[in-house]
């Protein structure tokens, strides 16, 4: 079995049940059941952030920019099926891993197939961070003291400069579920940064609908994406993708 036909499975089970999946969460943001395929049944915990990942942070923890609170990423967890979890996002999982060990990114490159993968893989950290920001619910924002009557609101819907409403969160959650049944990433290879890294800590900040950034230190590899911006030139990906980083790391 190779990657592809794991992801063949993985494409129909979405296109199947996406439907399904993202009315049960938006009606309880917190249903118990499969992000992915919907499922109720063999539910494991499935890493936001998967464990491999940041074997090598000595911190830990992350911060959630909208709420200031620090969470660990051991216990940052969603549910799916075992299938679904194992069998087939962990597949790709191993399957990138082994890549990021076999390629060096300091005088090589990662094949085209290697690369779209990698662009699946950060847009499904895009949703189980869509369905996570549904799940959870807002303290306080950005260093301001708790007001109850939005403690229970979710925090994805205080994202990005203006406060979102619920028919965008609930619309991006569709989208976000929806690429990920999207054969080809051709087309989104160009907001992809590939970066070469000598740092020795795992480094990772994402913005909702917007970027992530992921610093693989044990694989001398950091990956920058831009979800919905493209560029015609390659340079100007990586220009705006390093001022990020820099502001970041400021
Ligand atoms: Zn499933």
């Amino acid at each position: 079995m190779n990657v592809h036909l794991k992801l063949v499975q993985l494409r129909k089970k979405i296109r199947g049940n996406k439907k399904k999946v993202t009315s049960a969460i938006i009606a309880n943001h917190s249903a118990e059941m499969c992000i992915i395929c919907g499922s109720q049944e063999q539910l494991t915990r499935e890493h936001v952030i998967p464990q491999w990942v940041y074997n090598r942070c000595a911190k830990r923890t992350f911060e959630t920019t909208t709420n200031g609170i620090y969470q660990t990423y051991n216990k940052t967890t969603l549910p799916a099926c075992k299938d679904c979890n194992s069998n087939l996002l962990g597949y790709l999982e191993r399957h990138l891993k082994h890549e990021f060990e076999r390629v060096d990114v300091s005088h090589e490159e990662f094949s085209q197939d290697t690369l779209e993968l990698i662009v699946l893989w950060l847009e499904i950290l895009e949703y189980k961070f869509q369905v996570l920001d549904l799940r959870r619910s807002l303290n306080k924002v950005n260093g301001a003291d708790y007001i109850p009557f939005i403690g229970k609101m979710p925090i994805a819907m205080f994202q990005g400069p203006v406060d979102t409403s619920p028919a965008k969160v609930f619309s991006n959650l569709r989208s976000a579920l929806h690429v990920l049944s999207v054969k080809s990433k051709v087309d989104r290879l160009n907001s992809l940064c590939i970066i070469h890294t000598k740092n020795k800590n795992f480094h990772f900040f994402h913005s909702t609908n917007n970027f992530i950034f992921i610093e693989l230190a044990e694989f001398g590899v950091a990956f920058f994406y831009f979800y919905k911006q493209t560029f015609e030139d390659y340079s100007l990906t990586t220009k705006s993708a390093m001022e990020i980083v820099q502001d970041h790391y400021a």
